[in-house]
């Protein structure tokens, strides 16, 4: 079993016991307890290495207060720089805009999109009292359209039909249209996805985005991905000005690094955590208590 990142500080907090100034070793060796600690947890690497450099140099030529200890200081500038890499607090949906708000989400296939799609409509529904419509863009494959229709059922949402023979953009469309007519407060418009990232999936997307103009824009991602899960948010961030992140799966990933590397890379907060295959398995992400699992 790894050590966690409390673990390792706490065993060198002890080692500077009796000291009055933060040294460079003391740095040093934080910083080298600090890459083990966040690697073992599935940290990407580019991100441990963004992460390691501003504790550094928040570390470096710190003032060591009469009332601490110098681990004491480093330690707490650690977690004050997880804490901000990791988001505060809680990012709800916005769905400030005039009726319907539409939702794309985005993400690759199996990533948990429609699934998440219910999820959320069901959320919607009980938590914040709206009326949901949702629909299906995905004319690659018949079986996900057919799926959304069921898993909107039991969220207790209403679904719009669309057939592989139509255009993504002409689906979403239609949708929105007919959620304008029949006062829908929310619609989730659920996406294709590919296995990997492509060019065809990646311009099909943005003209969703242009037609529809979502006011959410959330990047469904699956926690299990881990060190890949930082390409796949690389590039949908490129293509969609992402205003959220969903994390799924996040019952398999004990280790709860790819919240960290994917909250960093995707520009945008984690909003929702997928916590269980059922429709009730969302949850609100609450960043700091996630830094703190992360700490261990
Ligand atoms: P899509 O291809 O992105 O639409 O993915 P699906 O919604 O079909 O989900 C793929 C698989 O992941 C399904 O078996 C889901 O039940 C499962 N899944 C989705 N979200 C979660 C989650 O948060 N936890 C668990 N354990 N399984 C999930």
């Amino acid at each position: 079993m790894a050590s966690t990142l409390t673990d390792r500080l706490s065993r060198l907090v002890k080692t500077m016991r009796g000291q009055s100034r933060i040294s460079e070793t003391n740095v040093q060796d934080m910083l080298r307890e600090v890459r083990m600690a966040l690697l073992e947890a599935d940290v990407a690497l580019p991100v441990v290495r963004d992460f390691i450099a501003r504790v550094k140099d928040k570390a470096l030529g710190q003032e060591v207060v009469a009332s601490l200890t110098p681990g004491q200081v480093l330690v707490s500038i650690v977690h004050k720089e997880l804490a901000a890499t990791m988001g505060e607090g809680v990012a709800d949906l916005n769905l400030a805009t005039q009726p319907p708000a539409v939702i794309l989400m985005s993400g690759l296939q199996g990533s948990g999109k429609t699934t998440t799609t219910a999820k959320l409509a069901k959320h919607l529904i009980e938590k914040r009292k709206k009326k949901v419509l949702t629909v299906s863009a995905d004319v690659y494959r018949p079986a996900a359209i057919e799926q959304l229709k069921t898993v909107t059922k039991q969220a207790g949402a209403e679904w719009f039909p669309s057939t592989p023979d139509q255009k993504p953009r002409d689906i979403a469309l239609a949708a929105l249209d007919h959620a304008r007519r029949h006062y829908f407060d929310v619609l989730l418009v659920d996406t294709a996805g590919r296995l990997a990232i492509d060019e065809a999936l990646m311009a099909e997307i943005k003209d969703l985005h242009a037609a529809i103009n979502p006011v959410e824009t959330l990047f469904v991602v699956d926690a299990m991905q881990g060190q890949d899960a930082i390409n796949t948010a690389r590039a949908f961030k490129e293509a969609l000005p992402l205003t959220g992140v969903v994390l799924t799966k996040t019952d398999g990933d004990s280790r709860g690094g790819a919240a960290l590397s994917v909250r960093q890379v995707a520009g945008a907060p984690i909003k929702f955590a997928g916590v269980s295959e059922k429709i009730d398995g969302l949850e609100v992400f609450d960043a700091e208590r996630h830094a703190g699992r992360v700490l261990g």
